[in-house]
């Protein structure tokens, strides 16, 4: 019985987390490549005898799922698991879970990073110093402002937590949301319309999974809603933008700046024309990796997946 390991940054903890699928009869096939698998890939390393994979951003389709024959349980080293083919998981009775919990402090911070990144130009100061420059770019003050916290799950509550520290009003759309005493403990608001968010907030922060109803959740017509002013942080899924209509708003100032940290096509190409803007802010989809989220991803992820196999 083999366990495939995808994750490129999982070998730093293996010392942490082999022993115990190994003590357990387990054969790890680990990721030496130093790259993200295609489907044929983890086909070739999955195929057979392969019960359990610890997955990171590889494509696990309904074609690779239904190719690997002995699999059992697929265990996610973060928490999005849109690369995964659920229905097709379910209907093939393979186990799925995410190590819900692990990443959502640090994901958090950063997409605080991000908004002070956009409000005070830290790397473009840091730049023209470097450059031998001593000009100052004005900022904006955060504390004062009003941000729409798209998505109250486990991420979106840090942010609201952290941006209520700031002296921001924070106000959540959140459709399923039902934590009242979250809202009274931490005096935030909760609005059922995203149109009413996009148009009170300085700043939007968006932390929802990728699904077929947030596709494209921020779109042109979205976008339109939005104060000239306004800053867009995405540390969720880059298809919850749909790029096109955001360059068009970028060039046009129609909002003032995006800071993201995923892009729909992780690396973008490097003409990709979002890249040639000032106001434009991209990040390598680092939000979990940070030494504390890290190693809790291999940890939940390992104690996940030997509780789904024990089933
Ligand atoms: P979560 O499941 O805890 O929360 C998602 C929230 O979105 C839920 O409260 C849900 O009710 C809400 N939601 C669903 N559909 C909605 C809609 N149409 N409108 C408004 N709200 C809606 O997830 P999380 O842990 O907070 O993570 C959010 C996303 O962040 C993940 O799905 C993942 O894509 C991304 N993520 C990115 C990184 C990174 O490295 N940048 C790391 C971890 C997670």
């Amino acid at each position: 019985m083999k366990i495939l390991i995808t994750p490129k940054s999982f070998k730093d903890y293996k010392a942490q987390t082999f022993p115990l699928l190994e003590e357990l009869g387990y054969e790890i096939i680990a990721n030496d490549t130093g790259k993200t698998f295609t489907e044929e890939e983890i086909i070739g390393l999955a195929g057979e005898q392969v019960v359990g994979i610890i997955v990171g951003v590889d494509p696990l389709t309904e074609k690779v799922l239904s190719r690997c024959r002995d699999l059992k349980a697929v265990s996610k080293y973060g928490v999005g698991v849109d690369n995964i083919d659920l229905k097709a998981a379910e209907k093939l009775g393979i186990s799925v879970e995410s190590a819900v919990g692990s990443n959502n402090i640090s994901v958090a911070e950063l997409a605080i990073a991000l908004m002070f990144e956009a409000a005070r130009k830290v790397s473009v100061l840091s730049a023209n110093v470097k450059n031998g420059g001593w000009d100052r770019v004005q900022g904006i003050e955060l504390t004062g402002k009003t941000i729409g916290v798209i998505g109250g799950g486990q991420i979106g509550r840090e942010v609201a937590k952290r941006a209520k520290g700031l002296g921001m009003f924070v106000v959540l759309y959140d459709p399923y949301f039902n934590d009242s005493e979250f809202l009274r403990q931490y005096g935030i608001v909760l609005c059922d319309s995203l149109k009413a968010v996009l148009a009170m907030s300085d700043l939007i922060s968006l932390h929802l999974p990728l699904t077929p109803e947030t596709k494209y959740i921020i779109n042109s017509d979205t976008l339109k809603l939005m104060k000239p002013s306004s800053i867009l942080i995405n540390t969720s899924r880059g298809e919850l933008v749909d790029e096109e209509s955001l360059y068009t708003a970028l060039k046009e100032k129609r909002i003032a700046v995006a800071a993201q940290d995923v892009f729909s096509k992780e690396p973008p190409s490097p003409d990709e024309k979002l890249l040639k803007l000032d106001n434009f802010i991209l990040t390598p989809h680092a939000g979990a990796y940070t030494a504390e989220a890290v190693e809790r991803m291999a940890l939940y992820s390992t104690q996940n997946l030997i509780r789904m196999l024990k089933h």
